[in-house]
C-alpha cells in the first residue's frame, strides 16, 4: 500500500530564512489514499488483522480523521467491513473548544473520501473522548452479534504494532540531530522516539491535543514495543520530548500561529501543511529555531493530512473563538 522510502530533502530557502539546517520527511507522499503517515501504520495493522482472518474493523474518531480514511480504503482492498464512530470534535472532559460551529458534513474532506471507500460513518454529537469509545465498543459489540470476527482498532492506530511502523521508519532518517514530529494518537512519536533512544537524535513531539498526559500514552507504547522487538529499553515519560506550547485552541481547531508557520512553508517552499497536526509541529518547530533550540540538522516530519484542507470550518478563514 505504501510507497516506501518517502523523499527526505533539504530545505534551501526556510533554512535560510530560520537560520537553520533544516530538511522534511515526506510521509505526505506514501502514495497510499492521499498519503499520510496512516499508510506506514496500516502495512502493519492490515497484515496482522489478515493473518487472523478478521472480517470487519471497529474504529473511532473525528469525522475529518485522516486514519478513518485510510484504513477505510485498506479495508476496502482486502474486503474488511469498515465501521467507525466519529464525531465532529471529540475533547478531553472539561476541555470543550470554543468556537464557531461549521456544521456536520459528510460531503467535504475526509469523511466524504471515507465514504466514498465504503467506511460506514456512525455520527455521534459533540462529547468527550471516552463517549466516543464507548460508541465503538458498542458498535463492535453489534457486529459480532451479527457473526463476524470483529477488531477493534485504536484511535489513529496507535497500538504497539502501528508505533512499530514508526521504528522501521527510522531506517529512512538515519543522520539528523532533532527530528520534529506532530503528536496526537502517539505513535508516530512512540516510534520514533523509542528507536532514536540513546542515539545523539534527539526527537520532539509538538502535541495537537491539549494533553501534557499524552506522555504516558508514549510510555505505554513504548512497553508494547518491548515485546515486539524483545528489548528491554523500558522507558518512561520522563523518555518522550513532548511540547504543548503549540496546539491553540484544542485539538481540530486551527491556531494563529499554525496559519503562520502554514503560510511560510507554502509560500517558501510550496509545500501544503494540514491544519490539525503539521502546521501546529511545524509552528512548533519556528519556536525551537527562534529559541536557537535547533543546532546542527534537524528534520521535520511531514505526516500528511491534507484532505481536511478541504473540510467545513477547517481553514482559518472561519472565525475562531
Ligand atoms: C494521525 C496524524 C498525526 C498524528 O500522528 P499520531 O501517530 O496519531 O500521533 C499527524 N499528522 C497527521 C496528518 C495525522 O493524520
Amino acid at each position: 500500500m505504501a510507497v516506501l522510502p518517502t523523499p527526505t530533502h533539504r530545505l534551501d530557502r526556510l533554512s535560510a530564512e530560520l537560520g537553520i539546517d533544516l530538511w522534511i520527511k515526506r510521509d505526505d507522499l506514501t502514495g497510499f489514499a492521499f498519503g499520510g503517515n496512516k499508510g506506514r501504520k496500516l502495512e502493519y495493522l492490515l497484515g496482522d488483522l489478515l493473518s487472523r482472518n478478521v472480517q470487519a474493523v471497529v474504529t473511532c474518531g473525528s469525522a475529518q480523521s485522516n486514519f478513518v480514511r485510510q484504513l477505510g480504503v485498506a479495508c476496502a482492498l482486502f474486503g474488511l467491513r469498515c465501521v467507525a464512530d466519529v464525531m465532529e470534535h471529540p475533547y478531553e472532559p472539561g476541555r470543550q473548544p470554543a468556537r464557531s460551529a461549521p456544521g456536520r458534513s459528510d460531503q467535504e474532506g475526509n469523511a466524504l473520501l471515507s465514504r466514498w471507500a465504503g467506511v460506514e460513518l456512525r455520527w455521534h454529537d459533540d462529547g468527550p473522548w471516552d463517549e466516543l469509545f464507548e460508541h465503538a465498543q458498542r458498535s463492535a459489540e453489534s457486529l459480532k452479534a451479527e457473526g463476524l470476527t470483529v477488531e477493534e482498532i485504536p484511535v489513529g492506530g496507535s497500538s504497539p504494532l502501528g508505533a512499530y511502523a514508526f521504528v522501521q521508519a527510522t531506517r529512512e532518517a538515519q543522520g539528523f540531530d532533532h527530528v520534529v514530529c506532530p503528536c496526537s494518537s502517539g505513535s508516530t512519536h512512540a516510534g520514533l522516539g523509542y528507536a532514536f533512544c540513546g542515539t545523539p537524535t534527539k526527537v520532539v513531539g509538538i502535541a495537537c491535543d491539549p494533553e501534557p498526559e499524552l506522555v504516558d500514552e508514549l510510555a505505554r507504547l513504548s512497553r508494547g514495543l518491548d515485546e515486539i522487538e524483545g528489548l528491554a529499553k523500558r522507558l518512561g515519560p520522563d523518555d518522550f520530548d513532548l511540547r504543548t506550547d503549540s496546539v491553540g485552541g484544542g485539538y481540530g481547531i486551527p491556531s494563529d500561529d499554525g496559519r503562520e508557520a502554514f503560510e511560510l512553508m507554502l509560500r517558501t517552499e510550496g509545500i501544503f501543511l494540514d491544519p490539525v497536526y503539521s502546521a501546529k509541529a511545524f509552528a512548533g518547530l519556528i519556536k525551537m529555531a527562534r529559541r536557537g533550540e535547533l543546532t546542527g540538522r534537524t528534520l521535520f516530519w511531514h505526516t500528511g493530512g491534507l484532505p481536511s484542507l478541504f473540510a467545513p470550518g477547517a481553514m482559518w478563514a472561519v472565525p475562531v473563538k
